[in-house]
Formats: C-alpha cells, structure tokens, sequence
C-alpha cells in the first residue's frame, strides 16, 4: 500500500480520494460537512459515471467558479481529488491536493503525455464508491499536459500519489472506475459491498 507510506500524515492513509473508516472519529462540524460535499457527488450505478466529458474551450468565470466549487467539495469531502463528472457535469476538469497544505491544483483537457515503466499497486477508495477499496496499479511516474484555469498550457510531472491520483481523475473523465482497474475477486467483493452499502441507504 505504496499511498499509505507516502501519505502526509494529516490525511488517512485510504484517502487516495476520501476517507471512509473514520467518521466517527471526525469531529462533529467536520464530520456534517463532510456528509453534506459526499451527499453532493455522484455515486456508483449513475450513467454520468460511465461517460466520456467534453473538453473545455471556454476558459471564463463560469468555469473558475465550477473550479473553487469542486475544490470546496474536495476539501469538505476530506478527499485529495475530484473529477467534474462526480457532481455530473460533462467537463474535462479536475481537481486535487496531496498535502494539505499545498495549493489545490486545477488540471483542464488533462492528457497522459508519458508514463514510466515502474507500476506500483496500492489500495484507493474513490468518494464516488462509498465503502469501497480496492487495490490498483497504475504507473509511478506521469506527465500530463492541460490548462490551467487562465487557458494557460501546463505540463505536470507527478510520482507516487500525486501520479496516483491525477490518474484516477483522468480515469473519471473517461468513465473509467476504479472497479475497471483491480482483479476480477476485488471488483466481485467491492460489488457486494457497494450492494450493501446502497440497501442500508
Ligand atoms: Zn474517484
């Protein structure tokens, strides 16, 4: 579980993109704003999820402001990324940050321009697929060109978990899910689980 090492130690190992163990622990503020950014998002079984986003060609305020709201959700959601399709709208958009600390970044029309040959596995929950984890490998080192949210073009060359998670965003914005990227007995058992987790709903 390479993301747990590289984790900053703020954030819960699991929050590849959330965290799903702890509320309990949350503290009560936190833990009602975390439920009312997740109440937001799209989850498992809606097509939005399964579908291909539009790149952007209009860089205006509308799109800022889609931006700052996304990284509102990401932060109240406790996860450290998101894609635009998760709250249903169709742009190639996402969102993330690693280290609490650190600025969110905003990646538009994000394209894998180069991946490494070092594939590390690792276990990643998704805010999209309460309850779920799963183990998935994915390629160490990336680099990804975009645009900012000015339209400016931009080059990001990632590791580890930020490589981890700019990928499992760009995999949003193809419809790709987490479920598509693990063994056939981790997707059966996160089935079951997601089933559950949707009858107790
Ligand atoms: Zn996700």
């Amino acid at each position: 579980m390479a993301d747990r090492a590289i984790e900053p130690p703020q954030l819960e190992p699991e929050q590849e993109l959330e965290n799903q163990e702890e509320e309990e622990q949350l503290d009560p503020e936190v833990a009602a704003r975390r439920a009312a950014a997740l109440a937001q998002l799209r989850t498992f079984g809606d097509p939005v999820l399964r579908t291909r986003a539009r790149a952007v060609d209009r860089f205006d305020d509308a799109l800022r402001s889609e931006i700052a709201h996304m990284a509102e959700l990401m932060n109240d959601a406790l996860g450290v990324g998101l894609a635009a399709t998760q709250l249903g709208v169709l742009n190639r958009v996402l969102v993330y940050r690693v280290q609490q600390e650190a600025p969110v970044v905003a990646l538009i029309n994000p394209e894998l321009e180069w991946s490494g040959k070092e594939s590390e596995t690792a276990e990643e929950g998704c805010l999209s697929l309460p309850k779920v984890l799963v183990e998935v490998d994915r390629p160490v080192h990336v680099r990804v060109r975009a645009r900012d949210e000015q339209g400016e073009q931009i080059v990001v060359e990632a590791s580890g978990l930020e490589a981890r998670v700019i990928q499992h965003e760009i995999d949003h914005l193809d419809g790709v899910l987490i479920l598509d990227r693990t063994t056939r007995d981790q997707r059966k058992e996160a089935m079951r689980a997601l089933r559950e987790a949707q009858q107790a709903a």
